[in-house]
């Protein structure tokens, strides 16, 4: 049964090495990134099955949705053609002791040769069968150890179609073997202070568990592994940046006074102090490296343009990147007004632009203080005199591939410009320290004085006519709508009310009522054309894909209408939200879904009852549970495979643990194994 394979494959081998499994598999494998030996025996079950120990027939009184395992001597069997079906069918008769039982396959006629007069462990449904009890299509066990019920839980593997579970399981037996091969990588007094098992048992648990106590015991294990190599990575980062410089750029208080002295509102406390703690790192001769965290509508925008000054004043040139083409021409446009008394030059690079050619001559000669633009701004046909400063906005971690990238930018060997991140994804403090720890952290935990709440309420689909009046009014007062669609056109796959679908019985019903048209199948040029036109009030309304998701800031809108909202997540749903109430008018988001389940029901409420982004987050992670993973969306790209976002604890210990280690081995020089996994960590959480 089980098969040896060569002692001279490695973890680190292809899958095709393993038995049984051919590149076919191995293509379907790697399409879900799964590539080496090593990755297959981290590939978790999602749930398991519970074979149970053999019954008796005798036990058997009627059917029974849920399988038996029975073990018994096949009596007779036989291949029977069904024409009238196209198949063949077998049909026996199986005995053990305390009686008789019916069994059927279809199209497997080699059962009968193989099978006849032996005895066998089959697991399957109990039907009625012509009037009688009868086993339906049984596997054939062949592992002893199900078999004889010592190892009854079996795994399920996400992974469905072609391969199947059972076939997995045997690759992952040959994978676990290979993987006992190699020493574990964490430190044994380590495993022996914090009682963790060791690695390749505790995969082992996690794949054929014995007990519920030792498969979370072998969770915890994984989960600090996972959670201790990205410690180590982001702390080690975070040291390398100390041996990097940077050109400081000096403090100038009188300037900054002057910015906020030209501004129509007065700072929040918040924005204050972060624009202190950026203006300080500034100041340093190794690069900032800080996040600025801040819910939407919290004003990242005007810290990022006191930032921009502080550069540019020092002579300085900064480059602003922007997740969409539509954020960077309106950066551009609010940028160009907050910082034009101040004779900063700004140019723009997006694809399309006419002025593309002249932008970069002008940046590569220093004729231009900052460049706003997409991610593109970062391809090496653009040349920089003197870039001292990168601002990346609705971003939470700059990749370490594009951090390299940068310093091709600048001109000084072993030199990087200061970078500050801007997001609006609220990440809750301890865990943005652990998974953000190279990185220092700004938080504008305030919103501006004047700003009410986005009164949010859910509206029935039913109430259309209300809907309707309630657009109207809002359009009367002059002010503005936005109305979101979660598809452009109707799909087949998912049942959600669609842009294209519903935009002419929108414009029918408001008639009278200008209704622009935005999604993203729209050329840049024409998105940013719309946005423009929305935002110089030549519609009313604005009826959309997400599109708008991000970073919009139109202050006249005071109306967001979300239909079927229940297929958006509630961060989505939050973002989304802000896209209205950034001016001082009172604002409404009515939310319309389609059908309501409970759990839609509970989540939609939570929006209504909270206009707090970070409250929002946290009562979100507690409402998904224990089964989700910390790497979705929400937290960014890093993407786990064991940690949860319930493992708290366990992170706060791997930091510890990982802090500890570096302070007495800053190289882990007495950790070949662990350094070797720590390198590697940006490829495989997905941080480059
Ligand atoms: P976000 O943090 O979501 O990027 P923005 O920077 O776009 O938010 O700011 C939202 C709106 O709030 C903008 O119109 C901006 O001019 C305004 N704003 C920023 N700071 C303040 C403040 N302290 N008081 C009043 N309005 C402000
Ligand atoms: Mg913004």
């Amino acid at each position: 049964m089980p098969v040896s394979l060569s002692t001279r494959i490695l973890p680190g081998d292809p899958l095709i090495y393993l038995h049984g499994l051919g590149p076919t598999a191995a293509r379907t494998l790697q399409s879900i990134g799964i590539r080496t030996i090593q990755e297959l025996a981290e590939y978790l079950p999602r749930d398991y099955e519970h074979y149970g120990k053999p019954i008796t027939i005798g036990s058997l009184q009627k059917p029974s949705d849920s399988p038996v395992l029975i073990c018994a001597q096949v009596i007779s069997i036989n291949n029977r053609q069904s024409y009238r079906r196209r198949l063949t069918i077998q049909e026996g008769l199986l005995s053990d002791e305390s009686g008789s039982l019916a069994v059927t396959w279809f199209n497997q006629p080699y059962l009968v040769e193989q099978l006849s007069g032996k005895i066998a462990f089959l697991r399957g449904k109990v039907g009625l069968y012509k009037g009688t009890l009868t086993l339906e299509s049984p596997e054939l066990v062949r592992d002893p150890s199900i078999a004889l019920g010592k190892n009854t839980v079996q795994p399920i593997y996400p992974l469905s179609g072609k391969i199947t579970s059972k076939q997995i399981r045997y690759w992952i037996k040959q994978a676990l073997d290979v993987v006992s091969r190699t020493p574990d990588i964490l430190p044994p007094h380590l495993k022996e202070q914090l009682r963790l098992p060791d690695r390749v048992p505790a995969l082992r648990e996690l794949h054929f568990p014995t007990t519920d106590a030792a498969r979370e015991l072998a969770r915890k294990r994984m989960t600090f592994e996972e959670l201790f190599l990205l410690s180590l990575f982001v702390l080690r980062e975070r040291a390398s940046l100390t041996q990097v410089h940077a050109r400081p750029i000096p403090l100038v208080p009188e300037l900054l006074r002057e910015f906020v002295g030209l501004l129509p509102f007065a700072l929040t406390n918040a924005q204050r102090k972060a624009a202190w703690q950026i203006v300080q790192d500034l100041a340093q001769p190794h690069p900032m490296n800080r996040l600025l965290e801040g819910d939407v509508g919290s004003g990242k925008t005007v810290v990022a343009a006191m930032t921009l000054l502080a550069c540019a004043s020092a002579g300085g040139q900064a480059a602003v990147l922007a997740p969409t083409v539509i954020l960077a021409e309106q950066h551009y446009v609010t940028l160009q007004q907050l910082l034009r008394p101040f004779g900063i030059k700004i140019g723009i690079l997006v694809s399309d632009h006419p002025d593309i050619k002249k932008t970069k001559d002008h940046l590569a000669k220093g004729k231009l203080d900052i460049v706003i633009g997409t991610h593109a701004v970062l391809k090496p046909s653009v040349q920089f005199k003197r870039l001292q400063l990168v601002i990346v906005d609705e971003q939470h971690r700059f990749g370490v591939k594009q951090r390299q990238l940068l310093k091709t930018k600048v001109r000084l060997p072993n030199h990087l410009p200061h970078l500050l991140s801007m997001t609006a994804t609220p990440i809750p403090r301890t865990l943005a320290l652990t998974l953000y720890g190279d990185l220092d952290l700004s938080v504008l935990d305030q919103k501006p004085k004047q700003r009410q709440p986005v009164a949010t309420k859910v509206l029935q689909k039913k109430s259309q006519a209300l809907l309707f009046a309630k657009i109207k009014k809002v359009a009367s007062r002059g002010e503005q709508v936005f109305v979101v669609y979660p598809l452009i056109d109707a799909s087949d796959k998912v049942s959600a009310r669609a842009l294209l679908d519903e935009y002419q019985d929108l414009c029918t019903e408001l008639s009278g009522i200008s209704v622009g048209l935005l999604h993203g199948r729209m050329s840049d040029q024409e998105k940013n054309q719309t946005i423009l036109r929305f935002k110089q009030g030549e519609f009313a309304v604005l009826a959309s894909t997400p599109v708008i998701e991000v970073g919009i800031d139109i202050r006249n809108a005071t109306l967001m209408v979300v239909m079927s909202a229940e297929r958006f997540g509630l961060a989505q749903l939050h973002q989304i939200r802000g896209r209205v109430g950034r001016g001082s008018q009172p604002s409404e988001c009515l939310l319309i879904p389609d059908a309501a389940t409970d759990k839609t029901r509970k989540r939609l409420e939570l929006l209504c009852s909270t206009d707090d982004g970070f409250a929002l987050a946290e009562a979100d992670l507690e409402m998904r549970g224990p089964g989700e993973p910390f790497g979705t969306k929400q937290h960014g790209q890093i993407s786990f495979k064991f940690a949860t976002v319930l493992d708290s604890r366990v992170l706060a210990q791997a930091k510890e643990t990982a802090v500890e280690l570096l302070q007495n081995d800053p190289g882990l020089r007495s950790w070949p194994l662990l350094r070797q996994r720590v390198d590697r960590v940006a490829t495989q959480m997905h941080l480059e």
